[in-house]
């Protein structure tokens, strides 16, 4: 990769110079919005779903996006050009922007856009084949009419107290139960679960964000041939599941082959999983929005 080069507000800076205001809102408050988006082979993928999400948490949120969806992807696209990365990952940050120390957004007078493209550490091929282990935590979901989890907002704290959680389990990612204790996502991840053939993931109401990742296994569910059912699941259903995995746009398509110590289906990734992984790959390979000609 190229020296770093990272969009700040319609300019291209380096890393060093890459800084942001201490009176901005998204540091003080949590004031924002962001996508993790991934880039392979050259191409953005879903890209326009990505900035769909984007610009419709931005709507939610009353955040006025300075630049229009066709600019912010030509801004992605040039900023992965001045990087010379061909597969890796994007972050694209909008915050409300420099205020001052109350919480009013009506004293941001303009939001900041920021845009990271990186390579991207993964987890190793042996996990896919093998599958995580997982836990369950005391964490609750933030209830969808407090802070909706559709909103992709900057303010992860629930996510990074599971993700607290999961480090003190010794694990990679954990689940999350929404206040009801139906299954609701992991801390950075949507989840799946397979029982006789059929494919289940909770629907969003339930308390997930609305993956792209999870959009795109619906798809090719529907594609292959499985049914897909989204409800409403506990954790005894992902004990008693046969197959478990979590999507993600860096996680891909991972199984889970042990739950809060149950092992689950035959303790590996299950035929399915393995199935929807490899036809997922195959789909990252030919779609996405073209970077360079
Ligand atoms: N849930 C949460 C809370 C997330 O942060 C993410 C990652 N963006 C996901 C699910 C997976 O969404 P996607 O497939 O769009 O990356």
């Amino acid at each position: 990769m190229a020296e770093q080069v990272i969009y700040l507000n319609g300019e291209y800076v380096s890393k060093e110079d890459a800084k942001i205001s201490v009176f901005d809102h998204g540091f003080l408050y949590g004031d924002g919005i962001f996508e993790g988006i991934r880039i392979y082979g050259g191409n953005i993928f879903k890209c326009k779903e990505h900035l769909d999400r984007l610009y419709d948490s931005a709507k939610s949120i009353m955040l006025d996006i300075p630049l229009t969806q066709d600019e912010m992807e030509q801004a992605l696209v040039e900023t992965i050009r001045k990087n010379g990365l061909r597969d890796g990952y994007i972050r694209l940050v909008v915050s409300r922007g420099p205020g001052n120390l109350g919480l009013d957004p009506k004293r941001c007078p303009q939001a900041w856009v920021i845009i990271i493209v990186e390579q991207l550490a993964i987890y190793p091929a042996e996990a896919y084949r093998d599958g995580l282990v997982s836990v369950s935590v005391s964490q609750r979901r933030n209830i969808p009419d407090a802070l909706n989890p559709k909103i992709k907002s900057l303010n992860y704290l629930n996510n990074i107290l599971v993700k607290i959680q999961a480090n003190l389990a010794g694990v990679g990612e954990a689940i999350m139960l929404n206040s009801q204790g139906y299954v609701a996502e992991g801390s950075s991840d949507n989840i799946f679960i397979i029982k006789r053939g059929v494919v289940y993931t909770p629907p969003c109401y339930v308390g997930a964000l609305e993956g792209i990742t999870r959009a795109t296994i619906m798809e090719l569910c529907a594609k292959l041939g499985y049914t897909l059912k989204e409800e409403p699941f506990t954790l005894h259903d992902v004990y008693v599941a046969d197959e478990v995995f979590f999507t993600g746009t860096a996680a891909e398509v991972i199984a889970v082959r042990e739950v809060d110590g149950r092992t689950i289906g035959g303790g590996k990734a299950g035929p399915i999983t393995t199935h929807l992984l490899e036809e997922f790959r195959k789909t990252v390979e030919v779609d996405g929005v073209k970077v360079y000609e």
